[in-house]
Protein backbone atom coordinates (compact mmCIF):
# COMPACT_ATOMS: atom_id res chain seq x y z
CA UNK A 1 0.00 0.00 0.00
CA UNK A 2 1.47 3.27 -0.79
CA UNK A 3 2.02 6.22 1.54
CA UNK A 4 2.83 9.45 0.28
CA UNK A 5 4.10 12.25 2.49
CA UNK A 6 3.50 15.74 1.55
CA UNK A 7 5.64 17.00 4.50
CA UNK A 8 7.59 15.90 7.06
CA UNK A 9 5.20 15.78 9.59
CA UNK A 10 2.03 14.74 7.65
CA UNK A 11 1.31 11.24 5.99
CA UNK A 12 -1.79 10.58 3.57
CA UNK A 13 -2.92 6.82 3.74
CA UNK A 14 -5.26 4.79 1.11
CA UNK A 15 -7.50 2.21 3.88
CA UNK A 16 -8.96 -0.04 1.97
CA UNK A 17 -12.42 -1.92 2.51
CA UNK A 18 -12.34 -5.58 2.01
CA UNK A 19 -15.18 -8.38 1.13
CA UNK A 20 -15.41 -12.26 1.97
CA UNK A 21 -15.85 -14.11 -1.49
CA UNK A 22 -16.05 -17.55 0.82
CA UNK A 23 -16.55 -17.81 4.66
CA UNK A 24 -17.49 -21.31 6.64
CA UNK A 25 -18.00 -20.66 9.74
CA UNK A 26 -16.35 -24.24 11.05
CA UNK A 27 -16.65 -24.17 15.06
CA UNK A 28 -17.05 -22.70 18.35
CA UNK A 29 -14.05 -21.95 20.66
CA UNK A 30 -14.38 -22.95 24.17
CA UNK A 31 -13.65 -19.27 24.95
CA UNK A 32 -16.93 -17.89 22.74
CA UNK A 33 -14.81 -17.06 19.70
CA UNK A 34 -16.10 -18.64 16.02
CA UNK A 35 -13.45 -20.29 14.07
CA UNK A 36 -13.67 -19.87 10.63
CA UNK A 37 -12.42 -20.40 6.71
CA UNK A 38 -12.67 -17.29 4.80
CA UNK A 39 -11.26 -16.13 1.83
CA UNK A 40 -10.73 -12.40 1.29
CA UNK A 41 -9.47 -9.62 -0.52
CA UNK A 42 -9.09 -5.87 -0.48
CA UNK A 43 -10.61 -3.73 -3.11
CA UNK A 44 -10.35 -0.14 -4.10
CA UNK A 45 -12.92 1.92 -2.13
CA UNK A 46 -10.69 3.30 0.57
CA UNK A 47 -11.30 5.45 3.57
CA UNK A 48 -8.39 8.23 3.96
CA UNK A 49 -6.50 8.48 6.77
CA UNK A 50 -4.33 11.47 7.62
CA UNK A 51 -1.86 11.61 10.32
CA UNK A 52 -0.24 14.69 11.65
CA UNK A 53 3.05 14.20 13.69
CA UNK A 54 3.33 17.90 14.96
CA UNK A 55 1.57 16.92 18.07
CA UNK A 56 2.08 15.35 21.55
CA UNK A 57 -1.07 13.21 22.08
CA UNK A 58 -2.97 10.58 20.36
CA UNK A 59 -6.45 11.69 19.34
CA UNK A 60 -8.84 11.22 16.36
CA UNK A 61 -11.43 12.79 14.77
CA UNK A 62 -13.80 11.04 11.72
CA UNK A 63 -15.97 12.66 9.54
CA UNK A 64 -18.71 10.13 10.21
CA UNK A 65 -21.22 10.36 13.08
CA UNK A 66 -21.20 6.74 13.64
CA UNK A 67 -17.55 6.34 14.64
CA UNK A 68 -15.88 7.31 17.72
CA UNK A 69 -13.37 10.19 18.26
CA UNK A 70 -12.30 9.15 21.58
CA UNK A 71 -9.49 6.20 23.19
CA UNK A 72 -12.19 3.72 21.88
CA UNK A 73 -11.31 4.11 17.79
CA UNK A 74 -10.04 0.77 16.52
CA UNK A 75 -7.27 3.78 15.12
CA UNK A 76 -6.67 5.31 18.01
CA UNK A 77 -5.91 2.43 19.66
CA UNK A 78 -3.38 0.72 16.99
CA UNK A 79 -1.59 4.20 17.58
CA UNK A 80 -1.64 3.30 21.33
CA UNK A 81 -0.39 -0.39 21.04
CA UNK A 82 2.19 0.77 18.91
CA UNK A 83 4.00 3.09 20.66
CA UNK A 84 3.57 1.05 23.73
CA UNK A 85 5.51 -1.55 22.09
CA UNK A 86 8.00 1.10 20.72
CA UNK A 87 8.58 2.37 24.47
CA UNK A 88 8.32 5.60 23.62
CA UNK A 89 5.64 8.44 24.73
CA UNK A 90 4.53 10.15 21.40
CA UNK A 91 1.41 11.23 19.82
CA UNK A 92 -0.41 11.68 16.93
CA UNK A 93 -3.44 13.46 15.48
CA UNK A 94 -5.01 10.78 13.00
CA UNK A 95 -7.87 12.16 10.87
CA UNK A 96 -10.03 9.79 8.95
CA UNK A 97 -12.15 10.35 6.15
CA UNK A 98 -14.91 7.51 5.76
CA UNK A 99 -16.02 6.65 2.68
CA UNK A 100 -16.14 2.47 4.03
CA UNK A 101 -20.29 1.86 4.53
CA UNK A 102 -19.88 1.48 8.94
CA UNK A 103 -20.65 -1.36 10.44
CA UNK A 104 -21.23 -3.11 6.87
CA UNK A 105 -19.27 -6.13 6.90
CA UNK A 106 -16.07 -4.37 4.45
CA UNK A 107 -13.97 -4.08 7.86
CA UNK A 108 -13.10 -0.36 7.74
CA UNK A 109 -12.24 -0.07 11.26
CA UNK A 110 -9.52 -2.99 11.15
CA UNK A 111 -8.21 -1.35 8.13
CA UNK A 112 -7.98 1.87 9.63
CA UNK A 113 -6.22 0.32 12.84
CA UNK A 114 -3.89 -1.60 10.15
CA UNK A 115 -2.92 1.27 8.08
CA UNK A 116 -2.25 3.35 11.00
CA UNK A 117 0.47 0.43 12.55
CA UNK A 118 1.70 0.12 8.92
CA UNK A 119 1.95 3.76 8.60
CA UNK A 120 3.54 4.50 12.30
CA UNK A 121 5.96 1.51 11.52
CA UNK A 122 7.51 3.11 8.33
CA UNK A 123 7.77 6.54 10.16
CA UNK A 124 9.89 5.05 12.89
CA UNK A 125 12.55 3.41 10.76
CA UNK A 126 10.71 -0.37 10.15
CA UNK A 127 10.73 -1.25 14.40
CA UNK A 128 8.54 -4.21 13.74
CA UNK A 129 8.39 -7.31 11.41
CA UNK A 130 5.04 -7.66 9.98
CA UNK A 131 4.70 -10.81 11.94
CA UNK A 132 4.76 -8.35 14.91
CA UNK A 133 2.24 -5.89 13.39
CA UNK A 134 -0.11 -8.87 12.54
CA UNK A 135 -0.17 -9.39 16.72
CA UNK A 136 -0.73 -6.21 17.46
CA UNK A 137 -3.50 -6.12 15.03
CA UNK A 138 -5.00 -9.21 16.51
CA UNK A 139 -5.00 -7.47 19.86
CA UNK A 140 -7.39 -5.25 18.41
CA UNK A 141 -9.51 -7.54 15.56
CA UNK A 142 -10.14 -10.57 14.08
CA UNK A 143 -9.39 -8.61 10.39
CA UNK A 144 -6.44 -6.61 11.33
CA UNK A 145 -3.40 -9.19 9.94
CA UNK A 146 -5.38 -9.53 6.95
CA UNK A 147 -5.13 -6.21 6.41
CA UNK A 148 -1.56 -5.68 7.31
CA UNK A 149 -0.75 -8.30 4.84
CA UNK A 150 -3.42 -6.54 2.47
CA UNK A 151 -3.12 -9.31 -0.96
CA UNK A 152 -5.94 -11.96 -1.25
CA UNK A 153 -5.81 -14.57 1.80
CA UNK A 154 -7.33 -17.59 3.07
CA UNK A 155 -8.17 -16.57 6.95
CA UNK A 156 -8.44 -19.40 9.15
CA UNK A 157 -8.63 -19.68 13.12
CA UNK A 158 -10.84 -16.87 14.43
CA UNK A 159 -8.54 -15.05 11.61
CA UNK A 160 -5.42 -14.96 12.57
CA UNK A 161 -3.88 -17.71 10.23
CA UNK A 162 -3.36 -16.42 7.18
CA UNK A 163 -2.11 -17.91 3.71
CA UNK A 164 -1.74 -15.95 0.76
CA UNK A 165 -4.13 -16.74 -2.13
CA UNK A 166 -2.89 -17.06 -5.69
CA UNK A 167 -5.50 -17.61 -7.69
CA UNK A 168 -7.72 -14.99 -8.12
CA UNK A 169 -8.91 -13.32 -11.21
CA UNK A 170 -9.12 -9.53 -11.51
CA UNK A 171 -12.68 -8.71 -11.29
CA UNK A 172 -15.21 -5.61 -11.22
CA UNK A 173 -17.44 -5.46 -7.77
CA UNK A 174 -20.64 -3.80 -7.37
CA UNK A 175 -21.50 -2.78 -3.60
CA UNK A 176 -25.18 -2.29 -2.41
CA UNK A 177 -25.01 -1.17 0.95
CA UNK A 178 -28.72 -0.35 2.40
CA UNK A 179 -27.58 2.62 4.60
CA UNK A 180 -28.04 0.42 7.69
CA UNK A 181 -25.55 -0.64 10.13
CA UNK A 182 -25.09 -4.36 11.45
CA UNK A 183 -23.80 -5.60 14.80
CA UNK A 184 -21.05 -8.33 14.23
CA UNK A 185 -21.41 -9.39 17.85
CA UNK A 186 -25.42 -10.13 17.13
CA UNK A 187 -25.00 -11.86 13.79
CA UNK A 188 -22.51 -14.80 15.26
CA UNK A 189 -24.69 -14.72 18.65
CA UNK A 190 -27.75 -15.81 16.45
CA UNK A 191 -26.08 -18.24 14.40
CA UNK A 192 -27.06 -22.01 14.40
CA UNK A 193 -23.94 -24.14 13.44
CA UNK A 194 -26.11 -26.79 12.56
CA UNK A 195 -27.17 -24.56 9.60
CA UNK A 196 -24.24 -23.89 8.07
CA UNK A 197 -23.01 -25.06 4.58
CA UNK A 198 -20.30 -23.40 2.71
CA UNK A 199 -17.66 -26.33 3.85
CA UNK A 200 -19.56 -28.58 1.93
CA UNK A 201 -18.73 -26.24 -1.06
CA UNK A 202 -14.83 -25.72 -0.76
CA UNK A 203 -12.66 -27.79 2.10
CA UNK A 204 -10.50 -25.87 3.97
CA UNK A 205 -7.53 -27.78 3.82
CA UNK A 206 -8.01 -27.86 -0.45
CA UNK A 207 -8.61 -24.46 -0.60
CA UNK A 208 -5.09 -23.56 -2.15
CA UNK A 209 -5.19 -26.26 -4.69
CA UNK A 210 -8.51 -25.14 -6.71
CA UNK A 211 -9.40 -22.04 -9.26
CA UNK A 212 -11.64 -19.85 -7.03
CA UNK A 213 -15.08 -19.71 -9.60
CA UNK A 214 -18.10 -17.17 -8.18
CA UNK A 215 -20.68 -19.27 -10.40
CA UNK A 216 -19.93 -22.53 -7.79
CA UNK A 217 -18.03 -20.93 -4.54
CA UNK A 218 -19.31 -17.72 -3.50
CA UNK A 219 -21.04 -18.95 0.01
CA UNK A 220 -21.22 -17.02 3.10
CA UNK A 221 -22.90 -18.97 6.37
CA UNK A 222 -23.25 -15.86 7.99
CA UNK A 223 -26.05 -15.48 5.11
CA UNK A 224 -28.55 -17.69 7.11
CA UNK A 225 -28.64 -15.32 10.03
CA UNK A 226 -29.14 -11.71 8.23
CA UNK A 227 -31.32 -12.91 5.48
CA UNK A 228 -33.87 -13.70 8.10
CA UNK A 229 -33.42 -10.33 9.92
CA UNK A 230 -33.43 -8.22 6.52
CA UNK A 231 -34.96 -9.40 3.31
CA UNK A 232 -32.84 -6.73 1.59
CA UNK A 233 -30.32 -8.98 1.11
CA UNK A 234 -31.55 -11.84 -1.42
CA UNK A 235 -33.48 -8.35 -3.16
CA UNK A 236 -29.72 -7.06 -3.43
CA UNK A 237 -28.42 -10.29 -4.59
CA UNK A 238 -30.95 -11.50 -6.58
CA UNK A 239 -30.85 -7.56 -8.63
CA UNK A 240 -26.89 -7.74 -8.93
CA UNK A 241 -26.97 -11.16 -11.03
CA UNK A 242 -30.14 -9.82 -13.17
CA UNK A 243 -27.65 -6.98 -13.77
CA UNK A 244 -25.32 -9.51 -15.09
CA UNK A 245 -22.95 -10.15 -12.26
CA UNK A 246 -21.76 -13.71 -12.11
CA UNK A 247 -22.09 -14.18 -9.04
CA UNK A 248 -23.23 -12.06 -5.51
CA UNK A 249 -22.86 -12.80 -1.43
CA UNK A 250 -23.61 -10.86 1.55
CA UNK A 251 -19.84 -9.71 2.57
CA UNK A 252 -18.78 -10.47 6.56
CA UNK A 253 -21.52 -10.20 8.50
CA UNK A 254 -23.03 -7.78 6.23
CA UNK A 255 -25.83 -5.75 5.80
CA UNK A 256 -23.32 -4.56 2.13
CA UNK A 257 -24.10 -7.11 -1.01
CA UNK A 258 -21.28 -7.72 -3.06
CA UNK A 259 -21.54 -8.64 -7.16
CA UNK A 260 -18.80 -9.67 -9.35
CA UNK A 261 -18.50 -8.95 -12.80
CA UNK A 262 -15.75 -9.53 -15.38
CA UNK A 263 -16.79 -7.18 -17.87
CA UNK A 264 -16.60 -3.70 -16.73
CA UNK A 265 -19.38 -2.34 -19.45
CA UNK A 266 -21.72 -4.51 -17.86
CA UNK A 267 -20.24 -2.89 -14.24
CA UNK A 268 -20.38 0.26 -15.56
CA UNK A 269 -23.98 -0.27 -16.83
CA UNK A 270 -25.29 -1.87 -13.24
CA UNK A 271 -23.48 0.47 -11.13
CA UNK A 272 -25.49 3.56 -13.47
CA UNK A 273 -28.80 1.77 -13.41
CA UNK A 274 -28.68 1.08 -9.38
CA UNK A 275 -27.63 4.71 -8.85
CA UNK A 276 -30.59 6.04 -10.58
CA UNK A 277 -32.72 3.50 -9.57
CA UNK A 278 -32.34 2.93 -5.72
CA UNK A 279 -32.04 4.81 -2.37
CA UNK A 280 -29.14 2.11 -1.10
CA UNK A 281 -25.48 3.24 -1.77
CA UNK A 282 -23.65 1.79 -4.68
CA UNK A 283 -20.16 1.52 -5.30
CA UNK A 284 -18.13 0.34 -8.15
CA UNK A 285 -14.59 -1.08 -7.07
CA UNK A 286 -11.74 -3.51 -8.28
CA UNK A 287 -10.63 -6.37 -6.05
CA UNK A 288 -6.66 -5.68 -5.42
CA UNK A 289 -4.65 -8.46 -6.65
P1 LIG B 1 -16.50 -5.89 11.62
O1 LIG B 1 -17.08 -7.06 10.91
O2 LIG B 1 -15.02 -6.01 11.89
O3 LIG B 1 -17.30 -5.43 12.81
P2 LIG B 1 -17.63 -3.88 9.90
O4 LIG B 1 -17.15 -3.49 8.56
O5 LIG B 1 -18.95 -4.58 9.95
O6 LIG B 1 -16.49 -4.71 10.56
P3 LIG B 1 -16.80 -1.35 10.98
O7 LIG B 1 -17.14 -0.32 9.96
O8 LIG B 1 -15.39 -1.75 11.10
O9 LIG B 1 -17.75 -2.60 10.79
O10 LIG B 1 -17.35 -0.78 12.36
C1 LIG B 1 -17.70 -1.61 13.42
C2 LIG B 1 -17.83 -0.78 14.70
O11 LIG B 1 -16.54 -0.29 15.08
C3 LIG B 1 -18.73 0.44 14.57
O12 LIG B 1 -19.71 0.35 15.56
C4 LIG B 1 -17.84 1.64 14.83
O13 LIG B 1 -18.44 2.61 15.62
C5 LIG B 1 -16.61 1.06 15.54
N1 LIG B 1 -15.32 1.71 15.14
C6 LIG B 1 -14.28 1.98 15.93
N2 LIG B 1 -13.27 2.55 15.24
C7 LIG B 1 -13.69 2.63 13.97
C8 LIG B 1 -13.09 3.13 12.79
N3 LIG B 1 -11.87 3.66 12.77
N4 LIG B 1 -13.79 3.03 11.65
C9 LIG B 1 -15.02 2.46 11.65
N5 LIG B 1 -15.64 2.01 12.74
C10 LIG B 1 -14.99 2.08 13.90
Amino acid sequence: MEITRTQSNYSHIPSPAKINLFLAVTGKRHDGYHTLCTLMCCISLYDKISLNFNVEKISVSCSHENVPEDETNLACRAATIFFKKLGKQEGVGISIEKNIPVGGGLGGGSSNAASVLLSLNQRYGMPFSEKELMAMGLSLGADVPFFIVGKPSIATGIGEKLEKYDHLEPQHILLINPRINISTAEVYKNLNLRLTKCEKKIKCTLFNKILFNAEEHLCNDLETVTVSMHPFINKAKKSLIDLGARGSLMSGSGPTVFGLFSDSDKAEKAHSFLSHNSNDQIFIADIII
